[in-house]
């Protein structure tokens, strides 16, 4: 069966596969396929577990701080009020979209789909429905909201004692059953279920759909090379439309909104009356300097490194199509697929802030408010993740196949 690289746009020959094995595309890495059939019951019982755990973990308190008899809780489905109440309402309601609203989203229809899947049945609206799942998995954020968790309980340990209630208890095992929602969960497979790839008859000028990699042939694509994708029913096309642009708009602005991000305080620390800016990085030396270094390296990698990395990667990939130069390929297709996967651990520092504003909130005593740094910072994590979103892997590759030129059909590589 011949099919096409999703990535690179090459088309290559797919044999059978042995069990264990998965074939990767010869020139670009992108995996096309993997042996066995999607474990849609053992998928099932994760989410159902994740789903049972969302309510205590998001409506119990997961933070007990208690300051010489006076107790503060942080509950995460509430968390960002405090955010709200100090002005920050867009930060407030990202915070609330990224860890209350879209893992509920994203839990609820990938558990629709495994039920309808399970029982056999295959409505027309299961393809939508799963790009709907597909979509929100990045920006349900339950593993980020538990590290930014750890970095909180730290920093508040600094200030008076801090316990972990049944909720951050059932924070751990739910992101736990993400996590196993995660490695279970077989993308490719699950589309073949949905309506399984044909084989394709014209590899010349065909593309595979930016969502769920359907193959569309030239004479199915309508004015200007975009139409709707049989399988996920979203408008796709030869490339994603107006990308170029797009990105280079959202990376500029995420560039400049760097700038203030680490020069302007994330937040100020107020104790006894006295006031202690904080910046990112002094957060990080602050988490160093009270023995918790695995975390100091972590927050230093998500706030410092990786927004910092994105913001090159992309301007160079950027740069390398606007010189149309066929160098490098494969390293920065690499280098793109590294950034989707982590830029959106860069919001740790975000979540840290959103629960120490509710734990630390004595008054003069001792309080955490939000500085306008944390909302440079935010916007720079969100729009460079929509940027990585946007940018799309095929504009490099033209570089080297100049369309509607015949290319050779290779064998994919069986690992
Ligand atoms: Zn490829
Ligand atoms: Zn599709």
């Amino acid at each position: 069966m011949i099919i096409l690289c999703p990535d690179c746009g090459s088309a290559q020959r797919l044999p059978s596969l042995a069990p264990l094995h998965r074939a990767v595309c010869h020139r670009c890495g992108a995996e096309l396929a993997r042996s066995g059939t999607p474990r849609v019951q053992a998928l099932l019982a994760a989410t159902v577990t994740a789903l049972l755990l969302y309510f205590p973990a998001n409506f119990l308190p997961t933070l007990i701080v208690d300051y010489n008899g006076q107790m503060r809780e942080s509950i995460i489905a509430t968390g960002a009020s405090a955010l709200w109440d100090q002005g920050y309402w867009t930060l407030a309601t990202g915070v609330f979209l990224l860890t209350v609203v879209m893992p509920m989203v994203w839990l609820c229809s990938l558990f629709a789909i495994l039920v309808i899947m399970a029982g056999g049945r295959h409505p027309a609206w299961l393809g939508p429905l799963m790009r709907v799942c597909q979509t929100c998995r990045p920006w349900a954020m339950p593993e980020i909201m538990l590290l930014g968790g750890f970095v909180a309980y730290s920093r508040a340990e600094a200030m008076a004692t801090t316990s972990i209630g049944v909720g951050g208890w059932s924070y751990l095992f739910y992101a736990a059953a993400v996590l196993a929602i995660d490695l279970l969960h077989d993308r490719h497979a699950l589309w073949e279920r949905v309506m399984p790839t044909p084989p394709i008859t014209q590899p010349v000028g065909a593309f595979a759909c930016h969502t769920c990699r359907y193959p569309i042939e030239p004479d199915c694509a309508e004015t200007a090379r975009r139409c709707i994708c049989p399988r996920c029913r979203g408008t796709t096309g030869a490339r994603k439309e107006d990308a170029f642009n797009q990105v280079a708009a959202l990376v500029a602005t995420a560039a400049i909104l760097y700038i203030p991000a680490n020069l302007l305080p994330v937040m100020t620390v107020l104790s006894f009356g006295e006031r202690t800016p904080n910046t990112i990085l002094s957060g990080i030396g602050e988490l160093w300097d009270e023995g918790a270094w695995p975390l100091a390296m972590i927050v230093f990698v998500a706030s410092l490194a990786v927004p910092l990395l994105k913001l090159l990667g992309l301007s160079w990939c950027l740069a390398m199509i606007l010189r149309r130069s066929g160098s490098q390929l494969v390293a920065r297709t690499r280098l793109v697929r590294l950034i989707s996967f982590i830029g959106r651990w860069s919001n740790i520092d975000v979540f840290t802030i959103s629960i120490l504003c509710v734990l630390a909130n004595f008054g003069n005593l001792e309080q955490v408010e939000v500085d306008p740094g944390a909302m440079c910072f935010a916007a720079v994590v969100i729009l460079t993740m929509i940027a990585s979103h946007r940018f799309d892997i095929r504009m490099m590759w033209d570089a080297i196949d100049p369309e509607p030129e015949p290319r050779p059909v290779h064998d994919s590589v069986i690992l």
